[in-house]
């Protein structure tokens, strides 16, 4: 505002001046468009000395301007000098922020919105092989072209990290971790755990090789204590209750290094192709009749079959996992109590239930149940028979097959185990059934 006014002074200056000169010289004419004609001329002039300070020396300091625009170009080159200074302090970040991405031991590659690679450390050329002249502007799946990759990357689900091998080196096992952050960019982490991942694997050999090296001797045993037990009646009393406890923990330890084996089989064995379609109703009834013959007749079993889909999977480990909940709810419940199987559609997909009305387990406990040996009552899973892994095959057999294991359960209420199987598992009954619905 004040310097509208200023303005307006100096041309009322400008034009009354020359105006008045004009009107002694006879010409008022003349000294109004003189007036008004160096007015202009003062504004076009500091124009264009902005023009050329902006065009081609901003780095300077500005020109000298009268009035309003003095302060005009004092303001400009202010705020030039604070875009200046964050500019550098910004760059000075990213400079620092690269400059410990490359120190790092662990691949960093930043992706823009698009997916396209746009900066990496010198550890993911190492380890990804990724070349600075050619990479660069790349799509991230043209490169790292594992389809588990791919299936990572565009599921856009990143909490848990991806476990592959190096694209350049079959010899490194690296940890894929995505983080998404700004304007839906990536940061993409790979580290090496190629130590780690041989631990592990040597972890997994010892205890499928110590349980396998188990088996004969606890054959021999279990066998030899089965002959004994034939001529109990001629042995001391003391010997027969020695006998009998030696014979139950020889099938405990029997049973445990079966589980072992099983778990450890499930775990390395990646074999997924072996899929058939699976009669769920067979599986179940099968199943029944192995539960009422463990319950011998104390509890009361029954199936439901409420989806005709079939499951694609293998038979074997399905029976086995259900055969491990359906023995627990004998195990875990008092006589009486009512054993459900039943398999029907759930959410997108279907489950595969097994529910009893015993007396159910404390939610604190079961976020733990699928952990190896945990267990809420140690005493009472000894004395029902339990290894302690039932539930670890169930989850190991359950990832196998792209589903999940959920539970619920209260004390006093029952407990209910549900295996949910994903759309793409389940297989039409008919075909020709499947055909109507769709059309
Ligand atoms: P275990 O061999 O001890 O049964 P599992 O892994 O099969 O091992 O089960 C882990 C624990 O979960 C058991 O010790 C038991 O306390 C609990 N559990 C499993 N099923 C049931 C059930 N149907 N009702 C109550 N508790 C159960």
């Amino acid at each position: 505002m004040y310097y509208w006014t200023n303005e307006l002074w100096r041309l009322a200056y400008l034009v009354g001046g020359l105006g008045a000169l004009g009107w002694v010289l006879d010409a008022p004419g003349w000294g109004l468009a003189g007036g008004l004609g160096l007015f202009v001329f003062i504004h076009l002039r500091h124009l264009r000395e902005l023009y050329v300070w902006l065009t081609y020396h901003p780095g300077r300091e500005p020109p000298v301007g009268s009035g309003v625009w003095g302060d005009l170009f004092d303001r400009l080159y202010k705020y030039q000098k604070t875009q200046r200074m964050t500019q550098e302090r910004l760059r000075d970040v990213i400079r620092r922020v690269q400059e410990s991405s490359e120190a790092m031991r662990d691949s960093v590659v930043m992706l823009d919105s698009r997916g396209d690679l746009e900066w990496w450390n010198t550890a993911a050329e190492r380890m990804l092989g990724f070349q600075t002249r050619h990479d660069r502007g790349q799509h991230i799946t043209n490169l790292l072209r594992d389809p588990r990759f791919v299936d990572y990357f565009y599921a856009r689900d990143y909490r848990e990290p991806l476990t592959l091998p190096s694209p350049i080196r079959d010899d490194l096992v690296l940890q894929f971790q995505i983080t998404l952050y700004g304007d839906d960019e990536r940061l993409v982490m790979a580290r090496d755990i190629t130590r780690l991942h041989r631990l592990e694997q040597m972890r997994r050999d010892f205890v499928a090789n110590v349980s396998h090296e188990l088996r004969t001797p606890l054959t021999v045993l279990a066998g030899y204590l089965e002959t004994y037990t034939e001529y109990a009646d001629q042995l001391p009393p003391r010997w027969r209750r020695g006998l009998s406890q030696m014979q139950e923990q020889t099938t405990r330890m029997q049973n445990l290094v079966n589980d072992l084996l099983l778990l450890s089989r499930l775990e390395t064995d990646h074999q997924t192709e072996r899929s058939t379609p699976v009669a769920i109703d067979d599986l179940l009834e099968s199943v029944r009749r192995d539960t009422v013959a463990l319950s011998e007749g104390r509890h009361s079993v029954h199936v439901e079959i409420e989806d005709p889909r079939r499951l694609s999977g293998v038979e074997q480990e399905l029976r086995s996992a259900v055969s491990n909940l359906a023995f627990n709810a004998v195990r875990y419940t008092p006589e009486d109590s009512t054993i459900t199987l039943r398999w029907r559609a759930w959410q997108e997909g279907a489950a595969l239930e097994v529910e009893d009305d015993g007396e159910g387990i404390d939610p604190v406990h079961i976020p733990r149940l699928t952990e190896r040996f945990y267990r809420v009552d140690k005493g009472r899973s000894a004395a029902t028979g339990g290894t302690g892994l039932g539930l670890a095959i169930v989850k190991h057999v359950l990832l196998r097959h792209d589903a999940r294991l959920e539970i619920d359960s209260n004390p006093g209420e029952g407990a209910l185990f549900r295996c949910v199987f994903p759309a793409e598992r389940l297989i039409e009954a008919d075909p020709a059934l499947a055909d109507a619905q769709r059309a």
